[in-house]
């Protein structure tokens, strides 16, 4: 499964204890990145991450790039929600295309919890299946 793993800054340490808690399930599967939080990850856990541009820079646009092609299985992505963000319009983008297309989009770390375990389970194996079909919605 292709994963992205997103935070913004005041949750970046949130994020990293919980790569480093799930890292033997996280190395099972292709890991991408926003540049800041893919570099703390993998730091920490030594994980193999593809880093995107910093969001602001436009790593949140990238991401949701390979949601629209089809190609982005679940969504780690722990938001601060107390704090206003330059690039809030791109932040709202990847929310809407996970939507779109249906993506699993954990925002806190409850959710998280949900959905890490339900990936070791192959409670997201549908989207083996979704891949296989090509099955994408070109509007
Ligand atoms: P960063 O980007 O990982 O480069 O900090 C995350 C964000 O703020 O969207």
């Amino acid at each position: 499964m292709n994963i992205a793993l997103i935070a913004h800054d005041k949750k970046k340490n949130d994020l990293v204890q919980f790569a480093i808690a799930y890292q033997t399930i996280f190395e099972k599967h292709s890991l991408f990145a926003t540049g800041t939080t893919g570099l703390r990850i993998s730091e920490a856990t030594g994980l193999a991450i593809t880093r995107f541009q910093s969001g602001p820079l436009g790593g949140d646009q990238e991401i949701g790039a390979m949601i629209a092609k089809n190609k982005m299985d679940a969504v780690f992505f722990f938001r601060d929600p107390l704090t206003s963000q330059p690039h809030e319009p791109d932040v709202t983008a990847l929310v809407r295309l996970c939507d779109v297309y249906s993506i699993p989009l954990a925002t806190n770390m409850g959710t998280a919890e949900l959905l890490i375990r339900g990936l070791e389970q192959g409670l997201i194996d549908w989207r083996n299946v979704v891949k296989e079909n090509g099955e994408i919605n070109e509007g």
